[in-house]
C-alpha cells in the first residue's frame, strides 16, 4: 500500500484556496503503482460475481475501465448532464453552493445484477451518495459495494453512503 500512497501527490489550494488536492496521475504513470491499484482490487472483488463496474465521472472510469477488464465485468459511466448520447435516468443533489446532476443510461444495468460502485476519491460524499441513489432509484440491482482509491477520513463521506458497504485502498 505504500507503493500506491507513495505515488499519490498533494497539490495545496487546488482548484481553489483551501483544498488539498489528491493528484493520482503519478499513480497512473507508475506502471507498479498503477497495477498494484488494480490488482488489489481484483483480489478483493474476484469472487464476488460483479457483472457491472459503474465508474463515477470522470477519474472513476480510468480505474473502473481496468478493474471491469480485469473481473471480466462490463463497465457503466455515470457523467454529469449532457455527456450521455441515450436515454438517461437523472439524480440531482446541493453542493456547498448550489445544485449539480449526474445520469446514466437507462439500459446501464439489467434487473438482478451485482454492481460495484467505484470513483477515486471519497471526500464529502456528496457525489458517490448521490450516485447511490441513482442506481438505487432506477435499477432492480445488487449494490455490492462502493469502491475508491482514495478515502479523505476526516471529511466522513461514509456517513452519505446511505449504508452501502465501502472499501478505501489508502486514507488520509
Ligand atoms: P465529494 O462529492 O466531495 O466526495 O467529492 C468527490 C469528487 O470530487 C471525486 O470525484 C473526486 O475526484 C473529487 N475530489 C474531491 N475532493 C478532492 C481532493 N481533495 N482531491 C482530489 N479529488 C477530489
Amino acid at each position: 500500500m505504500d507503493l500506491i500512497k507513495n505515488a499519490i501527490r498533494d497539490i495545496p489550494d487546488f482548484p481553489k484556496p483551501g483544498i488539498l488536492f489528491k493528484d493520482i496521475t503519478p499513480l497512473l504513470s507508475s506502471a507498479e503503482a498503477f497495477k498494484e491499484t488494480i490488482n488489489v482490487l481484483t483480489s478483493r472483488y474476484a469472487d464476488k460475481k460483479i457483472d457491472m463496474v459503474l465508474g463515477v465521472e470522470a477519474r472513476g472510469f480510468i480505474f473502473g475501465a481496468a478493474l471491469a477488464h480485469a473481473l471480466g465485468a462490463g463497465l457503466a459511466v455515470i457523467r454529469k448532464p449532457g455527456k450521455l448520447p441515450y436515454k438517461t435516468y437523472e439524480k440531482k443533489y446541493t453542493l456547498e453552493y448550489g445544485e449539480d446532476a449526474i445520469q446514466i443510461h437507462q439500459d446501464a444495468c439489467q434487473a438482478g445484477q451485482r454492481v460495484l460502485l467505484i470513483d477515486d476519491v471519497l471526500a464529502t460524499g456528496g457525489t458517490m451518495g448521490a450516485a447511490i441513489s441513482l442506481v438505487k432509484e432506477n435499477f432492480e440491482v445488487e449494490l455490492v459495494e462502493v469502491s475508491f482509491v482514495i478515502e479523505l477520513d476526516f471529511l466522513n463521506g461514509k456517513d452519505q453512503l446511505q449504508g452501502v458497504p465501502s472499501y478505501s485502498l489508502v486514507h488520509y
